[in-house]
């Protein structure tokens, strides 16, 4: 496990767009941290940057004491969640959970070792053989979470991942990933403009405005009202 450090990261886009403007920020080993704000704030754009999806323009991401950007993508232990859950159409729910362990070199046993405990976990053992379209949209975005699991990454990043989802399911899987995290004791990252979202899920709260931070604490000091 590892905590992500973030020290005073900017990103630059091209046509001189600064969608992050100096980001400094520490999340410790084993918390839930939500960014929330509104559209274009530049959550999104951190995030990818955590991931290494995108360039940092300044600055640092640091996972544990060793700097993101310095890492081989392939050794990075971080695992992202999508909010269009990017499942392979064509695979079945087990070799979606697979791929990914398959692509690194990963025995065989051990593969399906894994892509059973997350689907137990998850409860979506009955559709390992289903492809994508022969499931729900909740059960799709378990998928997406065990695919995610199997890796058993030290970061899970979470770009909205409930917002294709009904309002009735957003509430249930905001509930199991809460539950998930807890169990797993992973750091997570959690990137919404839904404000009940991130007061539910999150142990420190990161509010975001204009590519900056504009507030940071517990969802209690955040939201507190004067
Ligand atoms: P959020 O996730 O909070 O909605 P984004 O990180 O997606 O915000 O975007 C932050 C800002 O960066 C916005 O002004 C957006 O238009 C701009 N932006 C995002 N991606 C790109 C890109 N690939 N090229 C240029 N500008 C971008
Ligand atoms: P191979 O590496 O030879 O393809 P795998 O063990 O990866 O063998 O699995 C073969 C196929 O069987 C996979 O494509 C997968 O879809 C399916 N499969 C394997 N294990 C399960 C399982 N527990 N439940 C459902 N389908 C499975």
């Amino acid at each position: 496990m590892a905590g992500v450090t973030l020290d005073t990261v900017r990103k630059i886009y091209a046509g001189n767009v600064e969608a992050v403007k100096g980001v400094s920020l520490a999340i410790d080993d084993g918390s839930f941290c939500v960014l929330v704000g509104p559209s274009g704030c530049g959550k999104s754009t951190l995030l990818r940057m955590i991931a290494g999806l995108e360039t940092i323009s300044d600055g640092s991401v640091k996972i544990g004491d060793r700097v993101v950007n310095q890492i081989e993508p392939a050794d990075r232990d971080i695992a992202m969640v999508f909010q269009n859950y990017a499942l392979y159409p064509h695979m079945t729910v087990y070799d979606n959970m697979a791929y990914g362990l398959r692509n690194r070199g990963t025995p065989k046993d051990e593969i399906e070792k894994r892509v059973k405990e997350a689907a137990r976990i998850l409860a979506i053992e009955p559709f390992l053989a289903r492809k994508p379209r022969q499931l729900s949209g909740g059960q799709r975005q378990r998928v997406a979470m065990g695919r995610a699991i199997v890796r058993k990454p030290q970061v899970f990043l979470f770009d909205e991942p409930l917002s294709n989802l009904d309002a009735k399911l957003r509430v249930q899987m905001r509930v199991e990933i809460k539950r998930l995290q807890k169990a797993l004791g992973v750091t997570s990252i959690y990137v919404t403009h839904d404000q009940v979202e991130a007061m539910t899920l999150s142990d420190k709260l990161v509010v975001m405005s204009g590519g900056q931070i504009e507030q940071v604490g517990s969802p209690a000091e955040v939201y507190r009202r004067p």
